[in-house]
């Protein structure tokens, strides 16, 4: 008998979540995705992802109602991707997610987040210190830290590099 490739046996709230953002790149798209990123060029450029495996991952999350389809441009068409609540909610795992990578395998900081009402950085979970609260996604501004590459050769990165609200719309020109 061949090996599943899913977590069918398990009886658990974690194996059914990696069902769905397990797979690899997966979580970067979702990333990208609260950076702004909208587009599937600009998803392109920035995460160097192999066009069929984008395909794939962008048909996967918004068949599971994690990202929406909106149509942008008529003619030619054109649709971008738009996190929904669902996908929104996956925020303070890639905090926690992103928090862990540093404090255990690098020293670098390449991004702040902190809650723009206060400015304070936030603490591993999305939460803000001073206010006491979880900080909304909208209401978090993402810098670049030292370690950032300051002059990236990619449009996207490049306009991440200013400080910027998540979710706020990278607006990028589409050659
Ligand atoms: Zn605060």
């Amino acid at each position: 008998m061949a090996l599943g490739k899913d977590y069918a046996t398990q009886e658990c709230s974690i194996a059914r979540a990696l069902e769905i953002v397990g797979e690899r790149w997966t979580l970067l798209v979702v990333r990208d995705a609260l950076y702004g990123v909208r587009r599937y060029n600009d998803f392109l450029v920035h995460l160097g992802i192999p066009r069929a495996v984008l395909a794939a991952r962008l048909q996967t999350l918004t068949a599971e109602g994690i990202l929406e389809k909106r149509r942008y441009q008529e003619s030619p068409p054109r649709d971008e991707y738009v996190l929904t609540e669902r996908g929104i909610a996956l925020w303070p795992t890639l905090r926690a997610l992103g928090a862990w990578g540093r404090d255990h395998f690098t020293d670098v900081r390449l991004r702040y987040f902190r809650h723009a009402a206060c400015g304070t950085e936030l603490g591993p979970y999305g939460e803000c210190a001073l206010c006491g609260t979880i900080v909304p996604v909208g209401d978090v501004v993402m810098e670049p830290g030292p370690g950032l590459d300051p002059d990236p050769v990619d449009p996207v990165s490049r306009a991440l590099l200013k400080p910027r609200r998540l979710l706020e719309p990278v607006e990028m020109d589409q050659a």
